[in-house]
Formats: structure tokens, C-alpha cells, sequence
């Protein structure tokens, strides 16, 4: 029966041997027919030969498998059980990914007598991986020789059409010159691949005995295309003839029109770009980027990367694996569309392109169809991303030209965001080794807990900024760390000796004797001061004219919590929910969240007040699984409480689960991102709703004050609000209209700036109006220099990190009231930040 003929298709056998039906293959994936359906063989001879005419799709890495496409059906031959891993031994592939094979041609060779002593067995599976093409499947049994009949295959006689013209003889260009510059690297072969996708048909770029999927960016850089060399495309399918003339033409005139600049690609927007040449950095080499906690430490560089994870390699269900793969590249998408809006408001152009590139990398078919043929084969979604990934960044980083092994460092950085949501939370420890600055794109609240704290000497990160998690998590840890810094710091390799600078910002290589002399004698002397404050931290802080101020803490989990008693803190003054929700595939349960709201209050005590802000997420802060649409300025979107009313399900489940954690503590609450009066009592009312349904006490309800509408709006939320808490970091990056995680604007986004003081002032007065009382738990609370002005301005609570408790304390013992009432009476009239520290620092050294 010929293949072509309409509804049904035959597959020879690709060796001899015993047939052994799929029910009885001791392997449940292919067993239960997960993979797809067919037959195994029990191979009597040692080498594989083309089922049919077709085309190879893919070898496996390991070599131990190859997929074949013929008449719209991917073949699929496994030799062996579990033989991936042997890691190729064993196997010998006489043909690679694209080859056209005819019936009968040798596909691959192998070593029985290896692989029946050192894998589960010789039995080796024959299937059609896309059943869904299929209506009907009729395996033989008994014994073949190789070129026996096999498998009659039925297919939908529509589907034949469809196949039969993707069958067509291809199409074939002239040669083509490449002229531009750098030839096909990055930015043009993203450009092609962009092209290519316009259409349906087959597209491949040919060089030499080399070719290239066209849609692919990594293939086509993987090609090699220098500036003169020639190649060829060719396209089968029905609009062949379209595609070959559309990529002729990019290729020859927008291409080349650019002589390397901006190309003009169909979607500029997406098209990928080198990275940045000139990123920041100082004349003496230093790398720069934000101060996110202070100090100065010297140590080792540690490049914390996720792919170390040791995964699940096998899963039981393919469907269930795909989809989860799907979910992972569609959050990636959002993430990286999330800064990419980001840094491309900050006029970032370059960094903005980079997240273009990555997010074309997610869409490249040579890694998804990689990625999907290990899926199909048994493996986890989070095994078969990486395989894929790796495979091709490996295959990038090998290429002769720099240039393009460059963009392997990006299939890399993609693929671990990718990898990193499919895994979810990463409690794999890392082995950090003793004074290390850990290095990172970013860090999330679960690598902390990936990390022996005690190794850390301080965190560089590429993304974030003073306020972002990796400031908020060095500063809880009481060590330096330095934010947006020159991404060139991810190629410094492990070991290299640096100072981290978190006072200045910098990453300074190779310090000098001299250098590190110097750091230690700063060092013992902060730490001299520390243990001072420390061993006094449990008095309380009351002015030298005797006034007391609140300092209490800002903590994230259970674990810092027990630290607040421990250095005098009098209570939490925010506890930042979200670490509870980020890093993770689902959002926990109510009973979850009350158990981790309970065991915090505990920790605290009786008398400690802890005040718990609900879910802050939103705009810059995706949850992967709570979708939201792209916004164009996320910090003005749907973020805080805004998101929380709009899902108020959940926004249930958390203020029940913060009213039943009252019962063990002091517990108030509060809410994020208030900026009108109806988001307040929308959000008052639930609580209230939800506290006479659990029959509790009535606790302190109270809002933090991030926006200028808030502050200004202040006697009227004090009116029924209990208390304000003064977000700093957003209130002054809302005031200045200056996005407070742009390392451009970093040194200008400062919280002493007369501005947001006056909108300190104003707050102030409206919760006087009706005796609430104030607290601030921005950064600014914890600034040494701050502190006598926000003293001064009347704020009765200082919310800081946990280290820095006895230094805040001990600063407040230092001041006296009338005196702060009078330094802050003169910054309110100054010009700008600068003036207002330079007050500081003259009345009160
Ligand atoms: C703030 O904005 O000052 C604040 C404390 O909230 P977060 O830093 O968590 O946004
Ligand atoms: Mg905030």
C-alpha cells in the first residue's frame, strides 16, 4: 500500500528482531502509551534503518533516540528502556536534525551487548508520537526483518491534502550574499526568524552541507553566516514561493540597508540586540550599580544560578507535563515583558532589548521542539526544559565567533527563569563557600533560604534597586549589597576577589593588600559601635528631654521574627506578606497563611505589636499565577490593594487568616497602596464583614500612606482610620515622579527631599486631627540622618530592618526633641534632599 495514497500509511520495521506489543514494555510511560502508540521490537541485529521516507527531526542528545517526520506523523525510535542514561555510549547517530532520509538508509548504529548489560532492557519502542493525526493504528506481531511491515497507519483523508502539499518538492533560492556587517548574528537573525514566522511553509537557511531552521534565532546563529558568505533557502509548503521572496528581501535590503543598525524588522519591538557594549563602570574599573544596604564587605564572587537544581527526571503524564511547560513560558513572557515596559520607560533602550531578545528566545521552535520530544518521551517538564536548553546554549557557546557564543549566556538566562517557574520554590541548598558576595540577575526570597546565610558576606544583583527584595533581604541580614549593577558582573568567574561597596555601589575587582587593610579596619569599627548599641538595644528610645519613640521592626517571615526580642525591637511595624505568596505555583491556602501569621505573633509575644500588611503584588511584582494583563506604567497600575479588591476571594482568605492570628498576638493590619477614600472602606468593610462572620475582637485597621493622595487626604482616612504608616520608598517615587528601581535615577530619589517631607508634615497633622498615631516604615526610617527630621515631624513609630534596631534606638537617645522639632521645621523650607542632609549634618553630628 503505497503511503501517499490518500488515508493510510505504512512504517517498515527500522530492524529485526521479536515484536513485543506496548502492553507488555516493562516501562509505564510507554506502557500506558504516554508517549504515543505503536510497537517494540526486541532487536536481533544492531543497527537502525529509515522506517519510510521522511525527515529527521531531532537526534536525542544522548543519542539514544531519533524522531522521524513523514506524511504529517513524527516516528519516534527509542532503542532501549531508560537508556538516556547511558549518555550516548553505546549509540552512534549516522544522521542530524534535517536530514531528508529515504526507506532503508542507516539512521544509527548500536552496541547491543553495551546496552542490554547497562540499561533495563533492549526492548525498543516504535510510536507515532501525534496520535491526534492518527484514526487508526495496526501493529503486527510475531517476528520482522528489517524493511518488514511494521505498522499500518489510517489517517483523516483531509489531513492527507495538507501533507501531501507539505510533501511538495521544495523550493529552492539563488544563492544570496550576506553584506551585513557582523553577518547573521543576533540582531538579523532575529530579524530572519521574525520573517520566517510570517509564513506557513518549511523554511530552512542552507550554508554549505549546513542548514538552519529559519524560524529558529538560535539555529540561524548557529549557522555561522559571516558577512560574504552565501547561502541558499529553501521552503516547502504553500506559500514556499512567498517566503522564499520575503526572506530574500529581508535578507538583501532591509538587512543590508541597515549596515547593522536597527533593521527594519516586521516587529522592531521584538527584535533582539547585542548586548550592551558601554554598561556603567567607573574609571578604575569598578562595576557600578544602586547602594541597597549598606556596609562594605571583601569577598569571593559566587554566581548563584538555578540550573543546578536537581530535578525530577521522569514524570508519568506527558499531557500533564506540557501544559506546565506552556505555564511556565507564559509567565516568562509576562516577567520579561514586565521589565522590558519597565526599562524602556527608564529610556534603557539597550537593557529593554535585551528582554526583547530573551523573549524571542522563549518563542524558538529548535528549543521547544526539543523541549516537547523529551516531554513526549517521559521526561518532567522541568528535565526536558533543561535538556533543551542547555543542548542549545551549549551548542551556541562552542561557535567560533564571540559574538554569537555571547548569546548562549542569554538561551541560558531565559532558560533559568523558565526553569526556575517550573520548580517553583528551589530549596536545593547551594553550596556557597565561606565569604562570598553572591552574585545574581536577581534574588528572590527563596534563595535566602537556598544559601548558608552565615557564608554570605553581601549580594550584587543586575535587576532591582535600593528598595527591591534583594535590598530588603541584605539589609534583614545586616550585609552590603549593591542593585542594578552593570549586568558584565555575571561573567566574573566564581572565586574572583571583590569589594562589595553597599554605601557606594560598586564591585571592585582585585583589591589590592592595602585595599582589604583598609576595609577591615572600617569594619571593626562598625562592629566595635554595634556591639555597643547592642548591649543596651533592649532600653527603650527616649530623647535626651525625655520623648519616646517606637522602633520596632520590618520583617518577611517567621525566622526574622524571632529575631526582633533579640535586638530590642518593640514589635514589627510591617510585615511583608508577599514573601509568603512570590516564588511559588500556587497561592497558600487560608490555613496556610494562618499558620505562618500565627507562628510570626508567637515568635513576638504577647505584647509586641505586629502589624501585617495584606498581599503588596502587582505592577512590577507578577505572581505567575494570578495573570494580569500588560500594563504600560505598572507602578500606576493594578498593583496593592488595588489587585486585592479586584480578586476578593482571596483578599478574603488573607484578612481571615490575619484576623484568626489575632487571637495568638497583637495583631493590627494594614493595607498597601491606598490612594483613595472608597479603596479604604471598600477594604474596611471586608474586614469587618469577615470579623463578625469569625466572631473575633475588633483589631487596629490602618493604612499605609505610599501616595501623594493619601498624605494629602490624611485627616480624612483618619477619620475611622486607626493608624498610617508611612511608605517611604513608593510615597517619594510618587511625589518625584522618579521610578525608584532606575539605577539612573537612584542618586535623585531621595526620601529626605523637602517634598515628601512636607507630605510626612501633612499626614501628620491630619492623624493629630483625630488622635491616630504614625508610623514610618520606608528605608527612610532607618537612615541615621533621617531620623532626627522624622523625629522631628512628630512620627511616633520607626519601622527599620532588624540589624539596624540598636542603631536606630541608639540615634534617638542621642537627640532632643526641641531640637529635632527645629531641624525639621528648617528642612520642610529647603531645596532638596542634599540641603536637607547637609541641615542634618550641622546641627546634629
Ligand atoms: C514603602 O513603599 O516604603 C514600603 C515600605 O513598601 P514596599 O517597600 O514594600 O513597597
Ligand atoms: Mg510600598
Amino acid at each position: 500500500m503505497s503511503p501517499r495514497d490518500g488515508s493510510s500509511a505504512t512504517i517498515f520495521a527500522p530492524f529485526s528482531g521479536i515484536l513485543v506489543p506496548l502492553d507488555e514494555v516493562p516501562d509505564p510511560a510507554f506502557a500506558q502509551r504516554l508517549a504515543g502508540d505503536g510497537i517494540a521490537i526486541d532487536p536481533l541485529d544492531q543497527r537502525v534503518v529509515a522506517p519510510c521516507d521522511g525527515r529527521v527531526l531531532q537526534v536525542h542528545r544522548a543519542g539514544h533516540a531519533l524522531t522521524l517526520s513523514a506524511y504529517g506523523l513524527e516516528i519516534l525510535i527509542h532503542v532501549g528502556l531508560d537508556t538516556v542514561k547511558l549518555k550516548g555510549k553505546g549509540f552512534k547517530a549516522r544522521v542530524k536534525a534535517g536530514d531528508d532520509v529515504r526507506k532503508g538508509d542507516e539512521l544509527m548504529t548500536f552496541d547491543a551487548d553495551y546496552i542490554a548489560t547497562n540499561a533495563v532492557s533492549l526492548i525498543s519502542p516504535v510510536l507515532v508520537t501525534n496520535m491526534d493525526r492518527v484514526t487508526s493504528l495496526r501493529p503486527r506481531t510475531g517476528k520482522v526483518r528489517a524493511g518488514d511491515l511494521l505498522l499500518e497507519i489510517g489517517t483523516a483523508a483531509a489531513q492527507w491534502a495538507q501533507i501531501t502539499e507539505l510533501q511538495r518538492d521544495a523550493l529552492r533560492s539563488s544563492p544570496i550574499v550576506v553584506t551585513h556587517e557582523a553577518g547573521l548574528h543576533a540582531r538579523p537573525a532575529a530579524v530572519v526568524a521574525a520573517a520566517a514566522r510570517q509564513f506557513t511553509s518549511d523554511v530552512r537557511l542552507v550554508k554549505g552541507d549546513r542548514e538552519a531552521n529559519a524560524r529558529s534565532l538560535v539555529s540561524i546563529m548557529a549557522l555561522e553566516v559571516a558577512r560574504g558568505d552565501s547561502i541558499t533557502i529553501v521552503a516547502r509548503g504553500e506559500d514556499a514561493q512567498e517566503a522564499i521572496a520575503g526572506i530574500t528581501r529581508t535578507l538583501t535590503t532591509d538587512l543590508a540597508a541597515s549596515h547593522g543598525a536597527a533593521p527594519a524588522a516586521k516587529r522592531p519591538e521584538r527584535a533582539a540586540a547585542a548586548p550592551k557594549a558601554a554598561a556603567p563602570s567607573r574609571d578604575d574599573g569598578a562595576l557600578r550599580g544602586v547602594p541597597a544596604s549598606p556596609g562594605v564587605a571583601v569577598g569571593q564572587v559566587f554566581q548563584l544560578r538555578h540550573d543546578d537544581a536537581v530535578l525530577e527526571e521522569r514524570a508519568a503524564d506527558a499531557n500533564h507535563e506540557r501544559r506546565e511547560l506552556d505555564a511556565a513560558i507564559a509567565s516568562a513572557h509576562l516577567q520579561l515583558e514586565a521589565m522590558r515596559t519597565r526599562v524602556a520607560t527608564e529610556a534603557d533602550a539597550d537593557r529593554a532589548a535585551i528582554f526583547a531578545a530573551h523573549q524571542e528566545l522563549l518563542e524558538d521552535p529548535e528549543v521547544l521542539d526539543a523541549a516537547a520530544q523529551h516531554i513526549r518521551e517521559g521526561a518532567s517538564a522541568a528535565f526536558a526544559w533543561r535538556e533543551a536548553y542547555t543542548a542549545q546554549s551549549d551548542r551556541l557557546a562552542g561557535l567560533a565567533n564571540p559574538l554569537l557564543a555571547g548569546r548562549a549566556a542569554d538561551l541560558r538566562d531565559v532558560g533559568r527563569r523558565v526553569l526556575h517557574l517550573l520548580v517553583g520554590r528551589d530549596d536545593t541548598p547551594h553550596d556557597v563557600p565561606s565569604d562570598s558576595i553572591i552574585v545574581a540577575e536577581d534574588l528572590a526570597p527563596s534563595d535566602a533560604a537556598t544559601v548558608d546565610r552565615t557564608r554570605v558576606r553581601g549580594f550584587c544583583t543586575t535587576m532591582g534597586s535600593a528598595t527591591s527584595h534583594v535590598a530588603i533581604l541584605a539589609r534583614g541580614l545586616g550585609i552590603p549589597a549593591v542593585a542594578g549593577i552593570d549586568p558584565r558582573v555575571l561573567d566574573i568567574p566564581n572565586g574572583t576577589r571583590v569589594i562589595l561597596d553597599g554605601d557606594a555601589g560598586t564591585l571592585q575587582m582585585g583589591p589590592t593588600a592595602a585595599d582589604e587593610g583598609e576595609i577591615a579596619k572600617r569594619q571593626a569599627a562598625a562592629a566595635q559601635q554595634r556591639n555597643a548599641e547592642l548591649a543596651v538595644a533592649a532600653e527603650a528610645a527616649v530623647t535626651r528631654d525625655g520623648h519616646r519613640v517606637e522602633v520596632v521592626a520590618n520583617i518577611g517571615d517567621e525566622k526574622e521574627a524571632r529575631q526582633v526580642p533579640e535586638v530590642g525591637g518593640e514589635g514589627v511595624g510591617l510585615l511583608r506578606t508577599e514573601f509568603l505568596f512570590m516564588e511559588r505555583r500556587t497561592a497558600p491556602d487560608e490555613q496556610e497563611q494562618t499558620r505562618a501569621y500565627e507562628a510570626i505573633a508567637r515568635a513576638l509575644g504577647p505584647d509586641r505589636i505586629l502589624v501585617i500588611r495584606t498581599l503588596d503584588v502587582g505592577g512590577d511584582k507578577p505572581l505567575p499565577y494570578m495573570p494580569m494583563g500588560t500594563e504600560a506604567n505598572p507602578f500606576l497600575g493594578e498593583r496593592g490593594v488595588r489587585l486585592s479588591l479586584n480578586r476578593p476571594e482571596a483578599f478574603r482568605a488573607q484578612i481571615r487568616a490575619i484576623l484568626r492570628a489575632s487571637k495568638v498576638g497583637k495583631v493590627a493590619m494594614m493595607f498597601p497602596m491606598i490612594s483613595t477614600l472608597a479603596e479604604w472602606r471598600a477594604a474596611r468593610q471586608l474586614v469587618e464583614e469577615e470579623r463578625s462572620a469569625l466572631g473575633v475582637p475588633r483589631i487596629q485597621v490602618g493604612i499605609m500612606v505610599e501616595t501623594s493622595s493619601a498624605a494629602l487626604m490624611a485627616d480624612r482616612f483618619a477619620e475611622d482610620a486607626d493608624f498610617f504608616s508611612i511608605g517611604t520608598n513608593d510615597l517619594t517615587q510618587y511625589t518625584l515622579a522618579m521610578d525608584r528601581t532606575n539605577p539612573r535615577l537612584a542618586a535623585q530619589v531621595d526620601a529626605l527631599h523637602p517634598a515628601v517631607l512636607r507630605l510626612i508634615e501633612r499626614t501628620v497633622a491630619g492623624a493629630r486631627k483625630h488622635k491616630r498615631w504614625v508610623g514610618v516604615c520606608g528605608a527612610l526610617a532607618g537612615d541615621l540622618q533621617a531620623v532626627p527630621v522624622l523625629v522631628g515631624l512628630g512620627i511616633d513609630e520607626l519601622s527599620v530592618s532588624v540589624p539596624i534596631v540598636p542603631a536606630v534606638k541608639a540615634r534617638v537617645r542621642s537627640l532632643k526633641l526641641s531640637e529635632c522639632t527645629e531641624t525639621a521645621r528648617q528642612a520642610l523650607d529647603a531645596a532638596d534632599g542634599a540641603e536637607v542632609r547637609a541641615l542634618v549634618a550641622r546641627r546634629h553630628t
